[in-house]
């Protein structure tokens, strides 16, 4: 997996470049699972730039189960989120699951998520790896370590060697007490097998809010480069997510408990 090469990720930001990677401070993406609103979008921004985030997440196109959920709301979102990154100054992380999508989106994003969904959709992986924005590709939900470097792979081979890697729990048979099952074992894992940086999502690994913050502290003790984590306004009237999402005062309890892990902030 192209070993040797450089370890890190540098994302230009309006605050200033920001690496991911083995040598570099910890970074930390937070936001809500879907931008709803102006409001809300720029209200979450600002907090958790106050509380130390470097990136804010947001899906305008949501890759939802059921077609009746909540698909976001598309191209109109990304203006949202141009608003929220204007304002502070945060990079922009958000979610690409049509090509056709891809200019406006590249437009506002600083890095471009690949979803667990969508992780072995080759033509998608193809047209990421085809352009320069750095990409953030989520584990499928069952996907193997093998099939995850080999994902990347394809984004590399295309041209783009900016990829992140980002565990967000897999699918074991136990569902009833989390939404999935976090992979930590995968960071050493993958620091032994790759140079591509780490990034942990707990949110979406365990489903709960109350379980996000010792899995993150524990990502942090097991060597991640970095963390993306829900956050929301007003968790119980989330669009979607909302049981993981953790409300911006815990968010900034959070970010001080993680100060004193390890990896500096
Ligand atoms: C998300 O980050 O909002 C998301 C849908 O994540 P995943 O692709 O990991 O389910
Ligand atoms: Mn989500």
């Amino acid at each position: 997996y192209r070993q040797g090469e450089a370890s890190s990720v540098a994302v230009p930001t309006p605050n200033g470049t920001v690496y991911f990677g083995e040598h570099h401070p910890l970074v930390v993406v937070a936001g809500p699972c879907s931008v709803e609103n102006e409001d809300m979008i720029v209200e979450t921004a600002q907090r958790v730039k106050a509380a130390g985030a470097q990136f804010l997440r947001g899906g305008a196109f949501k890759p939802r189960t059921s077609p009746y959920a909540f698909q976001g709301h598309g191209e109109s979102a990304l203006n949202l989120l141009a608003a929220a990154r204007e304002a502070t100054g945060l990079g922009i992380i958000t979610e690409l699951m049509d090509a056709a999508d891809l200019k406006p989106l590249a437009e506002v994003a600083d890095v471009i998520q690949i979803g667990a969904r969508n992780m072995q959709n080759f033509s998608l992986l193809k047209k990421v790896g085809a352009q320069d924005k750095p990409v953030l590709l989520k584990r499928g939900m069952a996907a193997t370590i093998e099939d995850w470097l080999m994902a990347a792979e394809y984004v590399l081979a295309a041209g783009n060697p900016n990829v992140i890697l980002c565990e967000r729990g897999i699918r074991t048979f136990d569902r009833d007490y989390a939404r999935n099952t976090l992979d930590l074992a995968a960071i050493p894992v993958l620091r032994s097998l790759t140079h591509l940086p780490i990034m942990i999502d707990p949110s979406h690994g365990t489903g709960r809010a109350e379980y996000v913050p010792a899995m993150a502290m524990a990502a942090i003790a097991a060597g991640t480069d970095s963390l993306m984590i829900e956050v929301h306004p007003n968790p119980k009237k989330a669009l979607s997510d909302g049981p993981q999402s953790l409300t911006p005062d815990r968010f900034d309890q959070l970010m001080q408990e993680l100060a004193i892990i390890g990896k500096p902030l």
